[in-house]
């Protein structure tokens, strides 16, 4: 059995105990959370959450993309959301490789195109917070309950 039907089956023994399908997409915590990918990161039971409590935005590094103010925007203005948290974590692989590094392997696909950049490399995770928040409160669209 493949990974996806183990997925599929594991959904459908979820979906059929899940009791808060009545809750909104609103975070009841009034929260959202920019942080990594990484799947080491699991962040209910690291900083007590329960399902509904936080809008939750997660990419490679836990940068303030343009895709992840997109989310926050519309957490703060559309979702009640008055509190943004972002959260590093020791040992981010985005801290070990930048964008180029993984360029070579696309280049094939994707020719002259290249990712957004995102990487901070070779700076400590409390550091890289630091960039996140500096640089994204410069931004337009940075929620300003946050600045
Ligand atoms: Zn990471």
């Amino acid at each position: 059995m493949g990974v996806m039907h183990r997925l599929v089956d594991r959904n459908e023994e979820f979906v059929s105990k899940f009791r808060h399908g009545d809750r909104t997409g609103a975070p009841a915590q009034h929260l959202a959370l920019l942080t990594c990918m990484d799947a080491r990161i699991h962040l209910a039971p690291a900083l007590g959450l329960d399902i509904g409590d936080a809008n939750i935005i997660r990419n490679a590094g836990g940068r303030a993309s343009d895709d992840a103010i997109r989310s926050l925007v519309i957490s703060t203005e559309l979702l009640g959301t008055n509190e943004i948290a972002v959260m590093h974590h020791t040992d981010c692989g985005m801290l070990k490789f930048t964008n180029d590094d993984s360029v070579p392997s696309c280049r094939p696909r994707a020719g002259s195109t290249r990712p957004a950049s995102t990487s901070f490399p070779s700076q400590r995770s409390s550091r890289a917070c630091a960039t996140t928040l500096r640089r994204s409160r410069r931004r337009p669209w940075w929620p300003t309950a946050s600045r």
